[in-house]
């Protein structure tokens, strides 16, 4: 079975011309949810990783999937307001206004190998902040890791000076 099967595309969502890919699918398939979670760490698996870093929501669950996997440590980098200790935050370019990540000062210490991860990148605004708080943390993504890259929109470019390595599971044009 090929992997990108399990992912559903929802024309027109959220907005026309959109088109949308839902990854509910493959996480509901326990076929493609384990081969997913094989094919990353098994790209993964020589880097020596102390964490991985998943951004809310979606990430969470690829990236505590993958942690296991490759025997590291995960950290939530979630949404303003979520994380009850001492945060530094990022705020990033949405469509129309402004969102903002955060993550626990004492998520990595300096020099920890951190592996970045989450479900799909687009334009690479969301994982670009994500890269930027962990390296001020320092601990720049050794790799940023995404299941799908909807290419042609510039978030493997503008992730390039924040990384080694941008890898992607599956692409859509
Ligand atoms: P970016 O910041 O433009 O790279 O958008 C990536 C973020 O938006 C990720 O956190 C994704 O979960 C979410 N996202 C954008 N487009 C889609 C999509 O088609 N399907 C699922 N998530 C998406």
């Amino acid at each position: 079975m090929d992997l990108k099967t399990a992912i559903r595309a929802i024309p027109d969502h959220p907005k026309p011309g959109i088109v949308y890919r839902d990854i509910t699918p493959l996480m509901a398939d326990g076929e493609a949810f384990r081969r997913t979670v094989e094919g990353l760490a098994s790209a993964f698996k020589a880097h020596r990783i102390d964490k991985v870093a998943g951004i809310e929501a979606r990430g969470f669950v690829f990236g505590a999937a993958l942690a296991t996997a490759l025997g590291a440590g995960f950290v939530p980098v979630r949404k303003r307001g979520k994380l009850p200790h001492d945060t530094i935050s990022r705020s990033y370019s949405l469509e129309y206004g402004e969102d903002v990540l955060e993550l626990h000062r004492d998520a990595v210490a300096p020099g920890e190998r951190v592996l970045l991860i989450d479900d799909l990148i687009a334009t690479g605004g969301t994982a670009v902040a994500a890269a930027e708080l962990l390296a001020e943390l320092g601990a720049r993504p050794v790799a940023c890791a995404f299941v799908i890259e909807l290419e042609g929109l510039g978030g493997r470019e503008a992730l390039a000076g924040l990384t080694d390595e941008v890898f992607s599971l599956m692409q859509f044009g």
